[in-house]
This record gives structure tokens, C-alpha cells and sequence, in this order.
């Protein structure tokens, strides 16, 4: 690849870089749009699990009420029948045996009668409850619709926007950035926070990563006599700025040494990203 080509394809990547980094974000945003509206959907699968739980104890309650109210009744109804013997009988022994069959069926109906208070209490406590959460559930259930529906309002609003990136992409890559760099360079771009592209400063430093480079590496960034060329430390591809002048590098890392083999990034690496 020529020094100019090699220039051209360095430029359009950098313009694809701009393209991309907008297009990722947007990406996020895409990925963290549902989270809102699950945290809504559960809290509505919890209010309807409690809305369910209560019915059932109100279920109970009525039917516990109604066999009560039941019971009460018969009770009711065998002390007055006990009460209406009375004026029947004529021996002191029967009157008293049937005086004492009515008080404990006054006591037996007294405790039903509390049982039954009881009882009817509870349903009108439960159905209130009941009531209440059924307005929770109506309330969670149309926060969820309303989420939904402006999420795939944002959704369809943020997908438009990525296509038209992606046209743009595509315009920048037929102007010479073959599939294969595209591809590569993507993944970097994607996985080395929206920074694809950087060029050497300071005369032997990655901007990127801000490690020092093998000179001879450097050497065959500035004269362009590879192909393109990816730091050996954060898999970055690198350009050379001429103006950049060279400093003092004792402020920097390096971790290759001067026997580091410039360059030497597989498409292993850059899989591995
Ligand atoms: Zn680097």
C-alpha cells in the first residue's frame, strides 16, 4: 500500500470512526431501553400475585362467613324451638333439663353470632383490600403499556438513525476501506471505547494506550512502508502526525524492550478483542 493510499485509507477510518462511535452509543442506548420497563413488569407480576393471594382469602372468608351465618341460624332456631317445648311440658324435672338445653344453646348461638361478626369483618376488610389492589394493578399495568409504547417509539426512532449511520458507513468504506479492515476495525472501535484510530505522539508514544513503541514499529508507522499497522499493547491501528515532536520518554512505560518485533498483531488478537 502506497504512502498516499495508506494516508486515504487512514483519513476515511478516521471519518468512520466519528460514524461508528455514534452508531455504538446509539446500540447502548438500544440495550438499556428495556430496563425501565421490566423493572414496571415486575412490579405488575408482583401486584397481580398479591391481588391473586388476596382474592383466594377473600374466597375463603365469604364462604367461612356463610357456613357461620349458617350455624347461627340452626342455633337460632333450635333455642327457639327448645324455647316453644317450654310452654308444652308440665314436669318440674323435663322444664329444668329443657331450661338448661336452652341456656347452652344461648351460649353455643352466642358464639356463633361472635363468629360470624368475626367473619363477615374480615370479608369487608378483605374485599376493601381487594378493591385497593385491584387499582394498584390497573395503575402498574398502564405505567407498563405507557413504557412499552415509548419504547418502541425510541426504538424504531433510534434503528432509523442507525441505518442511516450504516449508509454512511457504507459511503466512507467504497471510497477504499476494504471488508476485511472494516470488519477489524469495528471490533476495535466497539471494544476499545470508541477509539479505532490514534496517532503516535510525542515521536514513540500510542495515544491510545500511552505505551511506548519499538522505534523500528514507529519507523514503519511514519514511512508508511507496511501495510496498516495496529499498536502491539491496545490492538489501536496508528498514524504518524509530523509535527508531533519527540520528548523525553522517561515519563512513559514501555514493556517490550528494544527486542520487541514491531507489528506484530495476528487477527487472532484482534478476534480476541
Ligand atoms: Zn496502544
Amino acid at each position: 500500500m502506497a504512502e498516499n493510499e495508506l494516508q486515504h485509507v487512514h483519513t476515511l477510518l478516521l471519518q468512520l470512526q466519528d460514524v461508528l462511535r455514534e452508531k455504538f452509543s446509539l446500540e447502548s442506548e438500544i440495550e438499556a431501553l428495556p430496563a425501565n420497563l421490566r423493572e414496571k413488569e415486575n412490579a405488575l407480576n408482583i401486584a397481580n400475585s398479591k391481588y391473586l393471594e388476596l382474592n383466594e382469602a377473600c374466597l375463603k372468608a365469604k364462604q367461612e362467613a356463610t357456613s357461620n351465618s349458617i350455624k347461627y341460624d340452626d342455633a337460632v332456631r333450635a333455642r327457639t324451638d327448645a324455647e316453644k317445648m317450654v310452654e308444652k311440658i308440665s314436669l318440674q324435672r323435663e322444664y329444668e333439663a329443657l331450661t338448661k338445653q336452652i341456656d347452652e344453646a344461648r351460649v353455643v348461638e352466642n358464639a356463633l353470632l361472635k363468629a360470624r361478626t368475626a367473619s363477615n369483618a374480615l370479608v369487608e376488610e378483605l374485599t376493601g383490600k381487594l378493591e385497593k389492589q385491584s387499582e394498584v394493578c390497573d395503575s402498574l399495568k398502564a405505567e407498563v403499556e405507557e413504557e412499552r409504547a415509548k419504547i418502541d417509539d425510541l426504538l424504531a426512532q433510534k434503528k432509523a438513525k442507525i441505518s442511516e449511520l450504516d449508509a454512511r458507513c457504507d459511503e466512507i468504506r467504497t471510497e477504499g476501506v476494504s471488508d476485511d479492515i472494516y470488519a477489524k476495525f469495528c471490533r476495535i472501535v466497539k471494544n476499545k471505547s470508541g477509539l479505532g484510530i490514534t496517532p503516535i505522539i510525542q515521536g514513540q508514544v500510542c495515544s491510545g494506550c500511552h505505551m511506548i513503541l519499538p522505534m523500528q514499529f514507529v519507523n514503519d508507522v511514519r514511512l508508511g512502508t507496511n501495510t496498516i499497522e495496529y499498536c502491539p499493547y491496545c490492538s489501536r491501528i496508528l498514524y504518524y502526525k509530523e509535527d508531533e515532536e519527540a520528548i523525553d520518554l522517561t515519563d512513559f512505560e514501555s514493556e517490550a524492550g528494544d527486542d520487541f518485533f514491531a507489528g506484530a498483531i495476528s487477527d487472532e488478537d484482534l478476534d480476541n478483542l
